[in-house]
């Protein structure tokens, strides 16, 4: 067992809030459901409106009187267009802002929160241009097969992607640092559960983010691949859920880290990418049928029938997050099973914990859950968890060896 007793709000039966809690989420899942709709509509309205007034077009004739470089064109048309997008789109993006507050998750300054805005703008306008002038110079080469040539290249840049985010992208954001560090105790408890499944996550893949300076919100996440691949939990989380809660929480990041659940997302993204790069290629022929292959003209099109794609997929890829999230669920009882006493009625405090802070709906409706929903609904989470025990049925566990 671990040493880790903790009075915390003992064993709920249900996932519970008050009459004002629930009143409150309801409102903060409504306002969401505001900024996730209005800002995809005005995101696609925006870009109908530049093809409608031929934005390429203009911004081709322009690059083209300007150079014939094709790598500095790109950067005089494409920015454009995304900034255009970025500019429709930034009522909603302070408005989630001023809800998020609203609602008691993020304390960020406006200043903190702007120079976030600019980083990720910047990453969208840098990596949107490299990746058109590359899907665009193929568009030249191969007008016929290009999206093929270009899945083929976005294999190994997805892969190259995923294996540098957390070293390069994420430390923009936060600051991390080893959870050893500030908590030896949970290395030494996370090592205990980790002897009973018969896996090894060196120490030095285990870190605590600061996320306090800047949200109240509670979490972890794995990320990487590779080298890379690594465990995070937020300081906010540590400082709150504490004892076994908190190790059911590690228990199922766990689990992502040792079903391989990043390794198969990427496998299933390069599903996604090759359907939406081929959807894409028959869909750019019917929307700009005089359009010459390869020409800026169509970067607006492109993006239109790239994101459309992307967007009626958004169910299907919830789908496959949320049941890779109840096999994490699975795996942090099994995995906790005999080191952290009743773990199914820990995660269950965990998720009570986790649910009320955040105000999450404890009556999404299907349709929410079905297109929006990357994890189950808290209450189902829940629930699961104190019901699942297949050791008193005389079940085998499903991924962690009795
Ligand atoms: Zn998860």
């Amino acid at each position: 067992m671990c040493g880790c007793a903790w009075a915390g709000p003992g064993r709920p039966q249900n996932y519970h809030l008050t009459a004002e809690e629930t009143v409150k989420a309801k409102a903060f899942a409504r306002a969401r459901n505001t900024v996730y709709w209005g800002g995809e509509a005005v995101f696609l309205a925006a870009l109908v409106g530049m093809i409608k007034l031929r934005t390429g077009a203009r911004l081709r004739q322009a690059a083209e009187g300007v150079t014939h470089r094709r790598w500095l064109q790109a950067w005089m048309v494409v920015p454009p267009v995304l900034l255009v997008v970025a500019a429709v789109e930034i009522p909603f993006d302070i408005y989630a802002e001023i809800v998020s507050r609203r609602f008691g998750q993020s304390i960020e300054t406006w200043g903190e929160w702007a120079g976030d805005w600019a980083k990720a703008e910047g990453l969208v306008l840098a990596i949107g241009t490299l990746a058109a002038w590359g899907l665009y110079a193929l568009l030249r080469a191969s007008p016929k097969r290009w999206w093929v040539w270009a899945w083929l290249i976005a294999i190994p840049v997805e892969v190259a992607a995923t294996v540098v985010e957390p070293v390069i992208i994420e430390p923009l954001f936060y600051d991390y640092q080893p959870l050893g560090t500030g908590h030896p105790e949970l290395v030494a408890d996370i090592e205990r559960i980790l002897h009973r499944a018969g896996i090894a996550i060196p120490p030095g893949r285990l870190y605590e983010m600061k996320a306090s300076e800047k949200t109240n919100s509670l979490n972890a996440y794995v990320s990487g691949f590779g080298p890379s691949k690594r465990v995070v939990l937020y300081d906010t989380i540590i400082a709150k859920e504490k004892g076994p809660p908190l190790l059911t929480t590690v228990g199922h990041e766990l689990g992502h880290y040792a079903l391989h659940h990043i390794r198969n997302g990427l496998l299933a993204g390069f599903a996604v990418t090759l359907f939406a790069l081929w959807v894409a290629a028959m869909a750019l022929r019917f929307v700009a049928p005089e359009a010459q292959p390869g020409a800026w003209d169509t970067v607006p099109e492109l993006l239109l029938v790239l994101s459309v794609i992307l967007f009626l997929l958004t169910p299907a890829m919830n789908a496959y997050s949320r049941m890779q999230e109840q096999e994490a669920d699975v795996y942090s009882i099994e995995v906790t099973h005999g080191v952290v006493p009743d773990p199914g009625g820990a995660a269950a405090q965990a998720f009570q914990i986790e649910g009320e802070t955040a105000f999450a709906d404890p009556s999404p409706s299907p349709f929410e859950v079905f297109w929006l929903y990357s994890h189950p609904p808290i209450a189902d989470r829940l629930r699961f968890s104190l019901d699942y025990d297949p050791w008193r049925a005389g079940a085998r566990p499903r991924f962690v060896a009795p």
